[in-house]
């Protein structure tokens, strides 16, 4: 998609994302395929990219879809999917969000001992999934962790037993266990305890048919870059999965949440060179976007790969990418880019998740468009904001 991708930038204009179905759907399959004799349930975590059509294309594989917003739901319910195949998964929300997403028909997963108390005196013999933080700290390394002690998600592993007595006082029927704890997953054996923690949950309740992992998968920014292999990981986790459904004699349905997994290295980011600067440090690059479009690389520290697709043999040479936003958005520090010129588009690769939906209007900016690229074609899927949209929700003052 090389070639093509500067074919694109220049017929669709700069800054821009673009994605390749064709990754998606392999990412899809490819997971689903990793776990031997089990038919998982991929719930999309559509908060990494949620453009209404690559909600559809998810739809069209068949895959269930999780969401973290009223607004997200109401998407997947725009795209297509039926209310039982979302999950509706928030946190710190008010009730009447929830009683939102009841009317909506969708999943509710609970994640706080007030809500569930709330929702089972209002709506008597109400079906619901519950999220548990199991707090399993693996090797006192955040890093490899999958689920700290301080973190304010899910309902506490040992409120379990003030948990058991809500569930039966209220008469809650629970659907669901659930956990995600955010982490990287790399060692499987640290999930597989984590795992093992939750199926203690699930003997609790009879009425349990869903055990979900959530997600956690770790993707390759670079190279070396550890990730998660998921064929390993699959293998191993299928056979501990299977093992305590025959233990229990119940055939539970095993789901996970991938969201960067699915869609990160799909996705490019393009942008052009607007200058380059030499100072007595660096030599600065500086793009025609900044951290309003893409905050990875600030926000979280993250590694992007940068290729020039302007000038792919050139020769390499030492640059820092930065950004135009009046304050320090710095993408990549002392990076080897083929030599840079004022004109050129630079890739920014793995930009498929949590970059578009993380963009804001800052410095007043506008949003980049967003191309999907399906069956040899690149299609439109966001046009470029403008100033009328920027103005859409603004009021001027009257008197
Ligand atoms: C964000 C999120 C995910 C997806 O996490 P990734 O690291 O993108 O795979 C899954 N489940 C829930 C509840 C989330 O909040």
């Amino acid at each position: 998609m090389h070639s093509d991708l500067k074919e694109i930038a220049e017929s669709f204009g700069s800054p821009l994302y673009v994605y390749d179905e064709k990754v998606i759907k392999e990412n899809y399959y490819g997971f689903k395929d990793s776990f031997p004799d089990l038919a998982v349930k991929v719930f999309y975590a559509c908060k990494a990219l949620s453009n209404i059509s690559i909600l559809k294309l998810f739809n069209s594989y068949g895959a269930s879809l999780d969401c973290v917003s009223i607004q997200e739901v109401k998407l997947g319910l725009k795209a297509g999917f039926d209310p039982r195949d979302i999950l509706f998964t928030p946190n710190c929300i008010s009730e009447s969000e929830y009683e939102e997403a009841i009317d909506l028909g969708v999943i509710i997963n609970v994640d706080n001992l007030p809500t569930l108390e709330y929702l089972g005196m209002k709506y008597p013999g109400i079906s619901l999934w519950v999220r548990i933080n199991p707090h399993l700290m693996a090797g006192g390394n955040r890093n490899i962790s999958v689920g700290h002690i301080d973190s304010k998600f899910g309902i506490s592993i040992h409120q379990l037993p003030l948990l058991k007595r809500l569930i039966q006082k209220l008469g809650i029927n629970v659907e669901g266990i659930h956990t995600h704890t955010g982490s990287d997953i790399i060692d499987p054996d640290i999930f597989i305890r984590a795992a093992e923690l939750i199926f203690d949950v699930v003997k609790e309740f009879e009425t349990v048919k869903f055990i979900d992992f959530g997600s956690g998968f770790k993707v390759r920014y670079k190279e070396g870059d550890a990730e998660t292999n998921l064929e390993v990981f699959g293998r191993k986790f299928s056979k501990v999965f299977l093992e305590f459904c025959k233990e229990q004699d119940k055939d539970y349905q095993l789901c996970f949440e991938p969201g960067k997994f699915l869609v990160s290295n799909s996705g490019s980011f393009v942008s052009k060179v607007n200058l380059v600067k030499q100072t007595t440090s660096c030599v600065f690059v500086g793009i025609d976007s900044g951290f309003n479009h893409f905050i990875r690389p600030m926000f979280y520290d993250a590694y992007h790969q940068i290729e020039n697709l302007s000038n792919p043999e050139g020769e390499k040479k030492v640059y820092t990418v930065v950004g135009y936003i009046c304050e320090t958005d710095t993408f990549a520090q002392d990076r080897f880019i083929t030599e840079v010129r004022k004109g050129d588009l630079l890739c920014f690769k793995n930009a498929g998740a949590y970059c578009f939906s993380m963009a804001s209007n800052y410095n007043s900016r506008l949003k980049p468009a967003e191309v999907l690229v399906k069956d040899g074609k690149a299609q439109l899927i966001r046009r470029r904001e403008s100033l009328e949209d920027l103005l859409a929700t603004q009021m001027e003052l009257t008197s």
